[in-house]
C-alpha cells in the first residue's frame, strides 16, 4: 500500500505555561453561549455509552437542542454496560500516596511516552470529579465498612485508586448516565433515536453539519442537521473477529468521518488484554474478559517444565513458575496488560502453556482463599468466578482460573486536538472513539474515566467555543443530498453482489489474519503478508458476498457486511501504520525492536510522534504530531 508524507499536525488549542494551569486556562479562555442561545444551536451526538451519554445529558442539561443516536434498542445497551473491573480517580482516600501528579506520571508511563501531556494531566485533574459526579447520581460504588469508598489496584499502579462496584463497575455508571440522559429526554432537550446506524457525516462548507442514518427497523434512509456532530461510537478492536468487545461494535461511524476528512490517528495501537479466558474452538464468536480486578488476588503462574500435563493441583509449589512475581517483583501480578500479555505468549511459546493447544496460563486464588476466606473472595469476585464457571464448566474456587491474551481495547481512533474537534471543524470525537490519552498503551480501569472525563467535563466546556460562533445557518442541500447519494449507492452495491459467502466468513477469515500477522508481535515480514492479503480477500468480498433478504426491512446481514467492508479499509491502515512504527512502543510490539529482556524497545529519536492518517484518493497520507515532555522524563518503562 502506497502513502505519503505530509506536513506536521499540531494541537493548537492546548495552552501554554504550568501543567496545572492548562485547563483552568482553556475553560476560562474558551468563548461562551448565552442560555438563550443555546437553544437555537443543535447538537448532534453519536453514541450513548459512556462517553456519548454521558455528552448527551450534560449537552442537553446545558441547555443545547440534541439529537442522539445508538443502533442498539436502548441506550443502556452500549458496550460500556460490559466494563467489569473499575475507573481510576486520584482520590487518594487510602493515603497511599496518590495524588493527580501520580496519576499523570502512571498514565504517561503507562503509555510508553506515547500520550500527549497536557491531555494526561486534565484528565487525572478531572477523574477527581467524576467519581464525585457518579456517587451524587447514586452510583452504587463499593464501600468500606465504615462507609468510605472503597478502591482497589490495577495494572501499572503500585497505589490503590480504582473505584468499583463489585464487577458490574461499567454497568453501575452507564446507569447512571442513563438516568441523566432519560431525564434531558423527558424534558424535551434531547431527541433520542436507538435502532439507527450512522452511515456518514454530513460536511458543508468545510463543516460538520450532520448524519446520514439508516432506520435499522424500517431500512429507511434518513438525514439529520446540526451545527456540530460528536462522535461517541467507540473502538474498533472486532476488526479481529475475536474480541472481549460487544459483537456490534465496529468502525464504520469513525472510518465514515475518516473518508470526509477527519484525520486517523495510531490505527495500530491495540490492547491486548492478558486475562480472558482462552479460544475454546473454531466456530466462537466471541472471547470473555476476566476482568484485571482479579490480579489483585489471583496470581499467575505456569509449571516450570515443558509440556507438564499434570493438573495443577498435583504440581507442588517449587515446581510452579509465578512468571509476573519472578521477572517484575516491584509490580508482581499487576503490571500493565501489554507487559503481562506479551509475558504469557512468551511462556507459551517456550512450551509451558496449559490447557488445549498449549494457549493459556494459570490465574490462581488458591493463596488468597486460604488468606482471606472464601466467603471475602466471593464478596469481591463472586459474579466473576461465576460467570467463568459457567462459560468454561470448571469451579476456579477449587481449580486455577485458565486465561490467554484477546484483543480488548484500541488506542487508536480519530485525531482529535485539546478541545477534542477532530481535523473536520465541528466534528468532535469522544470517548475510545478517539485516539487522545492513552498512548500505545491503556492502564487498566481508565478507559471509563477517559469516556466519562470527555463527556461529562470536557466536551460541554470546549464545543461551546466552537458553538459560539453559531447557529451556522441552513446546510447545503448539495451537500447533504451527496451523502445521501453514497449512502444508498453503498447499500446497492452490497444487496447486488449476491455471492456465496456470509459476511461473517469473510470477517472470520479478516479477524485471523489481523491476529496472526497484526497481533500481538508483529514483524515486517508478517505486515507485508497482510497488506498483500488484505485487498485480495477485500476484492472477494466485494464480488462473493452474499447478503441476504433487502435493505428495506430489519437486517442484520446487511448491517454486518456495511461493517465488514470498511473493517477491510481500516484493517490496511491498521497494517500500514504498524509497517511505518519500526519501534516497539506499548501494545504495538516490533519484534525486530527488543532489548536484550526481550521488552518493547522504544525509537524516540524517530518516532516520539502521533501517527496522524489523511484518507488521500491516491493512498493514505501521514501527518506527524510531535511529542514534547516537559514534565515526565522520556526512559525505557520498567516495573520490575
Ligand atoms: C469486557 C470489557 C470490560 C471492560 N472493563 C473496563 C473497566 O473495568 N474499566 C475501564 O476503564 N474500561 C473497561 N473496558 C473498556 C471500556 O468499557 C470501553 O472503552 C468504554 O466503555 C467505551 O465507551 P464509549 O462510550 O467510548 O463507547 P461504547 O460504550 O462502545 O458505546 C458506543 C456507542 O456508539 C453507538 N454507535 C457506534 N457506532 C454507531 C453508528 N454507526 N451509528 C449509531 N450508533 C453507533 C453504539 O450504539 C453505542 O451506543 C472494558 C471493555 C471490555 C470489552
Amino acid at each position: 500500500m502506497k502513502y505519503t508524507e505530509g506536513p506536521e499536525i499540531q494541537d493548537t488549542k492546548a495552552p501554554e505555561g504550568p501543567i496545572e494551569e492548562r485547563w483552568e486556562k482553556r475553560k476560562f479562555g474558551a468563548k461562551l453561549v448565552n442560555p438563550a442561545n443555546k437553544r437555537k444551536l443543535n447538537v448532534i451526538v453519536v453514541g450513548t455509552g459512556l462517553a456519548g451519554g454521558s455528552a448527551a445529558a450534560t449537552l442537553g442539561e446545558l441547555g443545547y437542542n440534541v439529537t442522539s443516536f445508538c443502533y442498539q434498542d436502548s441506550p443502556r445497551r452500549a458496550h460500556s454496560i460490559a466494563a467489569q473491573g473499575g475507573i481510576n480517580a486520584a482520590k487518594n482516600y487510602r493515603g497511599d500516596g496518590d495524588s493527580i501528579y501520580r496519576l499523570f506520571y502512571d498514565t504517561v508511563k503507562g503509555g510508553d511516552f506515547r500520550a500527549r501531556e497536557s491531555n494526561v494531566y486534565r484528565l487525572a485533574q478531572v477523574s477527581v470529579n467524576i467519581i464525585d459526579q457518579a456517587v451524587a447520581q447514586g452510583v452504587p460504588f463499593a464501600r468500606e465498612y465504615g462507609g468510605l469508598l472503597d478502591t482497589r489496584s490495577f495494572g501499572g499502579a503500585q497505589v490503590s485508586r480504582t473505584f468499583y462496584a463489585r464487577g458490574q463497575t461499567g454497568q453501575q455508571l452507564l446507569l447512571g448516565a442513563y438516568q441523566a440522559l432519560e431525564r434531558q429526554i423527558a424534558a424535551g432537550t434531547v431527541t433520542m433515536h436507538t435502532r439507527h446506524e450512522m452511515l456518514d457525516v454530513i460536511v458543508a462548507d468545510g463543516r460538520a453539519r450532520g448524519v446520514i442514518v439508516r432506520d435499522m427497523v424500517t431500512g429507511e434512509i434518513e438525514r439529520h442537521l446540526a451545527d456540530a456532530v460528536v462522535l461517541a461510537t467507540g473502538g474498533y478492536g472486532n476488526v479481529f473477529f475475536l474480541s472481549t468487545n460487544a459483537k456490534g461494535c465496529n468502525t464504520t461511524a469513525i472510518w465514515r468521518a475518516h473518508e470526509r476528512g477527519a484525520y486517523f490517528a495510531n490505527p495500530c495501537y491495540t490492547q491486548i488484554h492478558p486475562t480472558c479466558i482462552p479460544v475454546s474452538g473454531e466456530y466462537q464468536s466471541k472471547l470473555t474478559l476476566m476482568s484485571e480486578s482479579l490480579r489483585n488476588d489471583g496470581r499467575v503462574w505456569v509449571p516450570l517444565r515443558k509440556n507438564d500435563d499434570r493438573a495443577p493441583g498435583d504440581i507442588p509449589e517449587e515446581e510452579r513458575d509465578y512468571y509476573l512475581e519472578r521477572i517484575y517483583p516491584a509490580f508482581g501480578n499487576l503490571v500493565p496488560r501489554d507487559i503481562a500479555s506479551r509475558a504469557a505468549k512468551n511462556v507459551c511459546d517456550e512450551g509451558r502453556g496449559v490447557g488445549p493447544g498449549g494457549l493459556g496460563v494459570y490465574l490462581d486464588f488458591r493463596d488468597a482463599i486460604n488468606r482471606l476466606g472464601r466467603a471475602a473472595v466471593e464478596k469481591k469476585y463472586g459474579n466473576l468466578f461465576e460467570m467463568y464457571e459457567r462459560i468454561t464448566g470448571e469451579n476456579p474456587y477449587d481449580v486455577p482460573m485458565r486465561i490467554y491474551p484477546a484483543v480488548h481495547y484500541t488506542m487508536g481512533g480519530l485525531w482529535v486536538d485539546y478541545d477534542l474537534q477532530s481535523t473536520i471543524p465541528g466534528l468532535f470525537v469522544i470517548g475510545e472513539a478517539n485516539f487522545s490519552d492513552h498512548g500505545a498503551n491503556r492502564l487498566g480501569a481508565s478507559a471509563l474515566m477517559q469516556g466519562l472525563a470527555d463527556g461529562y467535563f470536557v466536551l460541554p466546556t470546549t464545543i461551546g467555543d466552537y458553538l459560539a460562533a453559531g447557529p451556522f445557518g441552513d446546510v447545503d442541500e448539495e451537500a447533504v443530498a451527496q451523502a445521501e447519494i453514497k449512502v444508498r449507492d453503498r447499500i446497492d452495491r452490497l444487496m447486488a453482489v449476491n455471492g456465496t459467502r456470509t459476511p461473517d466468513s469473510f470477517h472470520r477469515e479478516l479477524g485471523k489474519l489481523m491476529w496472526d500477522y497484526c497481533g500481538m508481535e508483529r514483524t515486517e515480514e508478517s505486515l507485508r503478508k497482510a497488506l498483500e492479503r488484505i485487498p485480495e480477500l477485500r476484492e472477494e468480498f466485494w464480488n462473493n458476498v452474499k447478503v441476504t433478504g433487502t435493505a428495506e426491512e430489519l437486517n442484520q446481514v446487511l448491517e454486518k457486511a456495511g461493517r465488514v467492508a470498511d473493517f477491510f479499509d481500516l484493517a490496511e491502515l491498521m497494517c500500514l501504520d504498524a509497517l511505518v512504527r519500526t519501534e516497539s512502543c506499548g501494545g504495538h510490539f516490533r519484534a525486530e525492536s527488543q532489548d536484550a529482556d526481550g521488552e518493547a524497545l522504544r525509537d524516540d529519536e524517530n518516532f516520539a510522534h502521533v501517527s496522524a492518517w489523511e484518507f488521500g484518493q491516491d493512498g493514505p497520507v501521514l501527518h506527524k504530531e510531535p511529542l514534547e515532555y516537559e514534565y515526565v522524563k522520556m526512559t525505557q518503562r520498567s516495573y520490575k
